[in-house]
């Protein structure tokens, strides 16, 4: 067991939340998308082309880099359209489902026999590979590499993603088997990230079998991998970890009784401008207007695939992504305020407390997408520092990576990061960090 104190970390009481109630898992939609462009680190060679039957468990692409590395068709169905970005970036493939998966696709295995070889194979070849994903620089696990350990999301604080005491309640058993799995795949630990108080994670996982428990505060973004891993052990030259999300971890075990793929997963549709915030129970790459069924109110909307800091914004008529298990639906923000700083502020939330709310605001605050304001240069309040989890200074390191000078940005921490947002998010000259350190973690990773 280990204690963290995280240093850093700030909880955003957002208007929108969820009310608990899991709706009956929702029918397979008739569109469903393989979001290519959340895989990062996988340069995709494509084995399908659009009007191609395909069946679950196909293979819609692979890893240029590494064959093995395999990406498949989550349903029976034809290839209705693969989109491509700038570049001829691969964004996404969508299939026109069938309504229906195959019986079985692959042979089930027995959780507790699986050598690590079949494990390995059958995780590879059954498109389950892209659910590992590797630090630094969060990308697609490696399978040529062995990760010093691997870290399960148990403890999700992000504002509005699923709370996790509430989905694996029922789910011990299959959590374990999954625990028993990873064991194969590591030679060191397994962390689970558990809260110090009963009513944040499920009273059983304090006492799984085969995992080194992590006890922090519930303060976000306490339970990302790569904040936990900083804290605990941080990563070492020429050593990887690898994380995976509680739910894809008992996919995985479910994959491997059954023979058959799972997609299912317990989601969150979120956020201000939702008319019923709730959890409901889909599909990966479902469309957003099927799991907002129960309506958004009208106007300019913001949908973002993932929470609130960490996911990415889609389209209306767009696709959940790969990795993210909630829909956040928010007010785009163009009006622009008249004389925003002479106003109280009495329902603006405030990270610096320079608005009343800090004394006489509301217990939730509406986010909208505007920034209100344009981008300054720094005005060195240090925000950005007392907020990261991971002892960044981002306020030198941004500039030095905006100088490419990509030495002194690993000495100052760049493949620490964790990218969870929230330096941009307290900015206020409204320098976009994130994405900085972002582009420069994409450009190290790339360079090796
Ligand atoms: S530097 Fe990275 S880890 Fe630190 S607050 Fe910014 S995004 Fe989060
Ligand atoms: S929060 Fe923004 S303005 Fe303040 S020190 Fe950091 S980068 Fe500079």
């Amino acid at each position: 067991m280990v204690r963290m104190q995280l240093s850093g970390g700030y909880n955003l009481n957002l208007a929108g939340k969820p009310s608990l109630g899991i709706t009956e898992l929702l029918k397979v939609p008739s569109l469903i998308s393989v979001k290519a462009i959340d895989l990062h680190g996988i340069k995709p060679l494509m084995k399908v082309k659009v009007g191609d039957k395909v069946k679950a468990g196909d293979v819609l692409f692979l890893n240029k880099a590494n064959h093995k590395v395999k990406v498949v068709a989550p349903f029976d169905g034809t290839v209705k359209e693969v989109k491509r970005g700038d570049r001829r970036v691969l964004l996404e493939v969508i299939i026109d489902v069938d309504g229906k998966q195959s019986e079985s696709q692959f042979k089930s295995k027995s959780v507790d026999d699986i050598s690590e070889k079949d494990l390995m194979d059958h995780l590879l070849d059954t498109g389950s590979w892209p659910f590992f994903r590797q630090y630094p620089y969060n990308v697609v696990a490696d399978p040529e590499l062995r990760p010093r350990d691997i870290y399960v999301e148990t403890l999700c604080n992000e504002p509005h993603v699923p709370d996790m005491n509430y989905v694996l309640q029922d789910q011990k058993e299959a959590f374990e088997k999954g625990i028993a799995l990873l064991k194969k795949l590591t030679p060191g630990n397994v962390y689970t990230g558990l809260a110090n108080t009963e009513i944040e994670i499920p009273k059983w996982m304090r006492s799984v079998k085969g995992t080194t428990p992590v006890y922090t505060n519930n303060i976000y973004p306490a339970g990302e991998a790569s904040v936990q891993s900083y804290n605990v052990a941080p990563i070492k030259k020429n050593e990887v970890i690898w994380h995976i999300n509680a739910q894809d971890l008992i996919a995985i075990v479910n994959l491997l009784e059954s023979g058959k793929l799972d997609y299912s997963r317990v989601m969150t549709v979120a956020g201000s401008c939702v008319d019923k915030p709730q959890y409901i129970k889909t599909y990966v790459g479902s469309a957003v207007k099927v799991v907002t069924k129960d309506g958004v109110s009208y106007g300019e909307n913001r949908y973002i695939s993932g929470g609130i800091f960490t996911g990415t914004t889609i389209e209306k008529d767009g696709y959940l992504g790969f990795y993210g298990h909630s829909l956040h639906v928010i007010e785009e923000g163009l009006n622009r305020e008249f004389l925003p700083f002479q106003r109280p502020g009495f329902e603006k939330a405030s990270f610096s407390r320079v608005f009343l709310s800090t004394f006489f605001g509301p217990d939730t605050f509406v986010q909208t997408s505007s920034q209100m304001g344009e981008e300054r240069a720094c005005i060195a309040c240090s925000h950005c520092e007392e907020v990261c989890p991971v002892d960044i200074k981002p306020q030198f390191l941004f500039k030095s990576l905006l100088a490419e000078d990509y030495a002194m940005g690993e000495a100052l921490g760049v493949k620490d990061c964790s990218l969870c947002g929230l330096c941009t998010y307290v900015c206020p000259s409204k320098i976009d960090l994130d994405d900085i350190i972002s582009s420069a973690q994409k450009f190290l990773h790339k360079e090796g």
